[in-house]
């Protein structure tokens, strides 16, 4: 795909200077703008909204609760199967958007539509499957009965990495617990967020169910529907600082608060594992998406007897990606999101060398062009309490510590304040499966580098994050049980 045909789609969605608010395009005085990581190129200009624009959607939102939550199950699911089937269809102009405005490689942004549609699809099937319980009290006569009801207006904030993935994973299980939402997308990628209004809107979600809230200014809009009686949920997906900030806003009114905070992925390899399948697997754990996903291997923890082989066949993967712009379709890794999180990335690298730690491999970087690119790297001569392995480093970067025993390296996986994701490669499952149970990780990748998937719980433990998105917990943080005390006997 060249860039004029990035122009055109991007310009086919009509109008990108909008919010959604209760079902209309509306624009505001001021605008921002979007821009190719690539090149630095405006590719759009978004209405900014402001406090006031936020109120307008929690006004809106609220209107429409009452009669979405009583839509029947039926009809609201076929909705979101409907959104999932027009998802797919317009897969073509979704992965182009992402492409512009995040600036991942053709075949991550195809990843990403396929999998976020797939919420759609899953929360469809789960919206007709209501539950409840009955139940009589242990003293006899009382009978409870427990019923899930939808805990009401929803602000979602959600973050650039996966424009698609993190909206759709909020929208489907809130319109399937019969919430409505207000929906902040982050100010590098609001684009795709319209595009997914448009097409809730051609899916038959009526108005008002589903608002869409580009700004520039996040505090204010966010402040507002935090401080907002109306508003009932907060459901944030970022970074832990940013959502220590919302949990301590929320604390005010005790807003009911499910938190996808940032991660830092232990990758553990044995010596006894299948090295082709854990270098296989680290590519995808630690490259997909440039390494600019919270479940990225952050720091490989490979056994002192495999390590060399292991770095030599990683070294050769990473030594023939090709890094550059989304619209070459021979790029495999795009740049970073910004300016900031390259002089980050390049900051941890060359605070780790200056520690000791060797850069063995790295792939090409383009010459010549103005976007915030960074080589795919592979560090050795880590060591364990280094910066780089204690940091989110949201890069394609890979630091490789080296390890004796067991015990060693649950130590070194558990030392971290974050629990997200973590990968373990071993031969011997058993083995395998008792260094994953005793990682303080949400989420662990048994012999495989990717654990997203609709079906399945997603969050994490201690600073990672407060809640699980995805599977029928995700479901569940958009209600609340509500039971009956009821006494019918004579
Ligand atoms: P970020 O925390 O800077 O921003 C996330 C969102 O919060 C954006 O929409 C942003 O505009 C908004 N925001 C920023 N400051 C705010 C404030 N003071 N008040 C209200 N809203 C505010 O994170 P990011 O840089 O966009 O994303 C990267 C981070 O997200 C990484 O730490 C990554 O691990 C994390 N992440 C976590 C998950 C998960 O599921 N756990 C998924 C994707 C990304």
């Amino acid at each position: 795909m060249n860039d004029d045909t990035v122009s055109k789609y991007v310009a086919s969605v009509e109008p990108t200077s909008a919010l959604f608010v209760a079902g209309q395009w509306t624009s505001t005085g001021a605008t921002f703008e979007v821009e190719d990581p690539a090149t630095g190129a405006v590719i759009a200009s978004v209405s900014d909204a402001t406090a006031a624009e936020a109120v307008t959607a929690v006004d809106a939102a609220h209107d429409a609760f009452d009669r979405w939550r009583r839509t029947p199950p039926r009809e609201r699911s076929e909705m979101l199967r409907r959104a999932h089937e027009l998802m797919l269809a317009d897969a073509d102009r979704l992965v182009t958007l992402i492409m512009a405005e995040n600036g991942k490689s053709e075949s991550d942004a195809r990843g990403e539509v396929t999998y976020a549609a797939d919420f759609f699809r899953w929360f469809a099937e789960e919206t007709v499957r209501t539950d409840g319980a009955y139940g009589e009290s242990p003293g006899g006569g009382v009978r409870n009965i427990v019923t899930h009801r939808p805990v009401g207006v929803a602000a979602l904030v959600t973050p650039w990495n996966f424009p698609a993935a993190m909206i759709t994973r909020k929208i489907a299980p809130a319109l399937a617990a019969g919430c409505t939402v207000v929906l902040k997308p982050a100010a590098e990628t609001p684009l795709t967020a319209l595009a997914i209004a448009r097409l809730l809107t051609e899916a038959g979600v009526p108005a008002g169910v589903v608002n869409i809230v580009p700004t520039l200014d996040a505090p204010a809009v966010v402040t507002a529907w935090l401080e907002d009686p109306r508003v009932r949920k907060i459901s944030f997906t970022g970074s832990t600082n940013v959502g220590r900030v919302l949990l301590r806003q929320a604390a005010d009114r005790v807003v009911n608060s499910s938190m996808e905070l940032g991660g830092n992925a232990p990758f553990v390899v044995t010596d006894d594992a299948d090295l082709d399948a854990a270098v296989k697997g680290a590519m995808t754990a630690k490259f997909r998406n440039g390494g600019q996903a919270c479940t990225a291997a952050n720091r490989f923890y490979v056994h002192q007897d495999i390590a060399d082989a292991f770095t030599a066949r990683l070294g050769a993967a990473v030594e023939a990606l090709t890094v550059g712009p989304a619209a070459d379709s021979e790029s495999d890794i795009g740049p970073l999101i910004s300016a900031r999180a390259l002089a980050k990335t390049e900051q941890l690298v060359e605070t780790a060398v200056a520690g000791g730690a060797k850069v063995a491999h790295r792939s090409g970087v383009p010459e010549g062009l103005t976007g915030h690119f960074h080589p795919a790297v592979v560090l050795t001569d880590v060591e364990p309490d280094a910066g780089i392995v204690q940091e989110e480093i949201f890069g394609p970067v890979a630091p490789i510590v080296r390890w004796r025993t067991d015990a060693e390296v649950i130590d070194y996986v558990n030392s971290s304040e974050f629990g997200l994701a973590a990968y373990v490669f071993a031969g011997n499952l058993q083995r395998a499966l008792r260094i994953a149970e005793a990682m303080d990780a949400g989420m662990i990748g048994v012999n495989r580098g990717l654990v997203s998937d609709p079906s399945a719980p997603f969050g994490g433990v201690k600073q990672s994050g407060l809640g699980r998105e995805g599977a029928r917990e995700g479901l569940n943080e958009f209600t609340e049980a509500q039971y009956f005390s009821v006494d019918w006997s004579e």
